[in-house]
């Protein structure tokens, strides 16, 4: 396909050419309507990049509790190839979790909630709903925004960075706008007994029937979610959440890796997103970051 037209009749090969970092011979294609040159390369996940061969592994160490700065150590490349990688391979999985949703057959169950984690300092605290299918575990949508400080470090919070505007009903609305996409008209929700919840429901999916039961907030030392002795009726939900936290580093509690930028958090969530929905798909297939297609 044509980069520039996005025509695919009007292509012709037009020899190989020699990559030079492993080699590799990549066919070159002509457009004879735009007369541009491009080749297998345009849309391959390593446009571009000279150190493709730890693209994988990487993939894999990031969605494994490994910091960013290990990582880069692992694999002897500096911080800033990886961060560079993090970008790349987070705008990949935000455009596959977008195809899987408009392409995946419609959830009859699903569960949502939000996770709070920090950037930088526990005073500027953010919020993450992520909605997850209940029988699955697979991620449907998620999302980011910014809340004010709680407690004790409202205060504190307030005097050092001002008042954060919230940005929780946005980030909902956003998650539930996704969610939209994927979900049957007469859907059973789940989630724990936040007020602000019914009513996004109702705006967003107005046939769907909502459940709740009393949440508790998770606990600051330990798998929080999954600390629990009684029976949790959105174990999913938890059990996705532990699983981010064990495996996004910067997400982990009492860690030194914390986010630094909220966008870059976003990345690292929508790798993690995509990475646990193939990870559940494990036994078809072993995860492998690739530009998704159904
Ligand atoms: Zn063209």
């Amino acid at each position: 396909m044509c980069p520039i037209c996005k025509n695919q009749n009007k292509i012709i090969k037009r020899g190989f050419y020699r990559r030079p970092s492993d080699q590799k011979k990549v066919q070159r294609y002509h457009c004879k309507s735009c007369k541009i040159s491009f080749s297998d390369q345009t849309y391959a996940i390593d446009y571009r990049q000279q150190k493709r061969w730890f693209n994988q592994s990487c993939f894999l160490t990031l969605c494994s509790g490994v910091s960013q700065r290990r990582t880069a150590y692992i694999f002897r490349v500096v911080p800033r190839t990886i961060a560079r990688r993090v970008k790349k391979f987070g705008e990949i999985c935000e455009k596959n979790l977008e195809k899987y949703r408009d392409n995946r057959a419609k959830a009859n169950e699903v569960e949502f909630d939000e996770l709070e984690t920090f950037i930088h300092t526990k005073l500027k605290p953010v919020t993450i709903p992520i909605a997850v299918e209940k029988k699955t575990r697979k991620v449907l949508a998620l999302s980011i925004g910014n809340i004010g400080a709680k407690g004790h470090l409202k205060q504190i919070s307030i005097k050092k960075y001002g008042r954060r505007p919230s940005e929780r009903l946005p980030a909902l609305k956003s998650m539930a706008k996704d969610l939209q996409k994927c979900l049957a008209s007469k859907a059973n929700i789940g989630s724990d007994k936040c007020p602000l919840y019914p009513k996004l429901v109702r705006d967003y999916f107005p046939e769907a029937s909502h459940h709740t039961c009393t949440g508790s907030r998770g606990a600051v030392v330990g798998l929080g979610e999954l600390k629990k002795t009684v029976f949790d009726p959105i174990f999913t939900l938890n059990h996705t959440y532990a699983m981010f936290r064990d495996n996004l580093k910067t997400l982990s509690r009492r860690t030194w890796a914390t986010a630094k930028r909220k966008d870059r958090l976003l990345l690292l969530l929508n790798i993690y997103a995509w990475f646990h929905n193939l990870w559940l798909d494990r036994k078809r297939a072993k995860p492998k970051l690739e530009v998704f297609n159904c």
